[in-house]
């Protein structure tokens, strides 16, 4: 289910073709990585975020407040960059058909932005009404992976919640892909996952997914299988949302919202929930709770062009700095890294890459 392990070095396979179709000994040039430089006075900042996870899956529906519409689009566990576009695109879908006049979009995280540049993009005046904005926001602190994991737990979603799934995961999949490059921080990496067999990473969002011999790649672990997909720097990605809401004429309003009356009270018939963990309180959803996520954050180094997920976490690259990883702590309410997990995945990661078999 977490995001834990992962590595990839599309560059590299791309420079070097002969490394991936024709297996060679892992001292040949062609499977060398360059490695992270792993060390704690290398740590530039930590951070910690609540993923908002509920069992049976996020929230996607209708129902009347009042004279209102509102549409829920809440509770994507880790995966809410992924599923932003799908879910946000499923939400228009229910509120839009049928309405005049101004939207109202309650939250500023990425299902908020991207709810309100569909709203924008047919047509509707929106105004954002959030208590934080980026770079304030739960999704700031997302690592950015483009993949569906961390969300739901299986046996506990209907056939009708999957079908919402797919069809969010169907478009985010295509939307993202369009807006791949500097302005919006979204790039193509591949990913070396740390597994037993190809299985889950066999489908579409896991591109030209293969288990690796020893002898392909460097990594001092039993099994990889490597990947390719998106993986999005979050800041730039929702500051130039940001932007874009406000460039098509969108009004931001720094508020909280106590109470569904308080929702009831506002100018707009039609309103979008996009509170996140914050819809806990504010509709008492108590399935809805917080799966804590511990990030250290290294110096950047622009070489390393590969993703890494697995037992020892996950190290993703981004221009921001490299992304060390790895903790999904059930019902931890304090978004505040801790020193001693902090330490552990750090080191974790030393000796990960401590033990490459070959570097470049
Ligand atoms: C460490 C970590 C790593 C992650 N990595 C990934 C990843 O690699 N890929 C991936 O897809 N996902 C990842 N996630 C998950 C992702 O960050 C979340 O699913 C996503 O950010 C949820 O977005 P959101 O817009 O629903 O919520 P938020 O970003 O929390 O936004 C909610 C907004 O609603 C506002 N709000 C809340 N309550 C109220 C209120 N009462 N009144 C007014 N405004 C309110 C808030 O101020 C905020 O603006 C990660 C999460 C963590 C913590």
């Amino acid at each position: 289910m977490d995001r834990r392990a992962f590595i990839g070095s599309a560059a590299v396979s791309l420079a070097l073709p002969g490394c991936v179709t024709t297996p060679r000994p892992a001292t040949a040039r062609g499977i060398c990585l360059p490695p992270v430089n792993v060390a704690p006075e290398r740590v530039i900042r930590t951070v910690a975020g609540l993923r908002p996870f509920r069992a049976s899956g996020f929230v996607v529906r209708g129902e009347a407040l009042g004279d209102k519409r509102l549409v829920h689009n809440y509770g994507h566990g880790g995966a809410g960059i992924t599923l932003s576009w799908g879910s946000s695109k499923l939400a228009t879908q229910i509120g839009l058909p049928g309405h005049k006049g101004p939207v109202a979009v309650i939250g500023a995280g990425v299902m908020g932005l991207t709810t309100a540049r569909l709203v924008q993009e047919a047509g509707f005046p929106v105004t954002l009404y959030t208590e934080a904005l980026t770079p304030h926001t739960t999704s700031n602190i997302a690592g950015g992976q483009i993949s569906p994991f961390g969300h739901f737990s299986d046996g506990e979603v209907t056939p009708e919640w999957r079908a919402q799934f797919a069809a969010a995961m169907d478009y985010s999949w295509r939307r993202f892909q369009i807006m791949v490059g500097d302005d919006y921080g979204i790039r193509w990496l591949p990913t070396y996952q740390e597994s037993a067999n190809l299985g889950r990473w066999s489908d579409r969002f896991h591109t030209d997914a293969r288990a690796l011999a020893p002898a392909e790649h460097p990594f001092p672990v039993e099994r990889i299988i490597r990947y390719s997909t998106m993986y999005v720097e979050v800041g730039r990605f929702l500051r130039e949302l940001t932007r874009d809401v406000q460039i098509a004429g969108g009004r931001i309003e720094v508020r909280r919202f106590a109470t569904p009356a308080d929702i009831a009270a506002l100018p707009e018939r039609l309103v979008f929930n996009c509170t996140g963990l914050g819809a806990r309180e504010l509709f008492g959803d108590k399935e809805l709770h917080p799966v804590r996520g511990q990030v250290a954050i290294l110096l950047p180094q622009p070489e390393v062009r590969y993703a890494f997920a697995g037992q020892a976490g996950y190290m993703f690259p981004r221009a921001d700095g490299i992304l060390l990883g790895g903790t999904f702590e059930q019902d931890e309410w304090e978004a505040e890294p801790q020193q001693a997990d902090i330490e552990r995945i750090v080191a974790s990661h030393k000796e990960l890459f401590a033990g490459f078999r070959c570097t470049t």
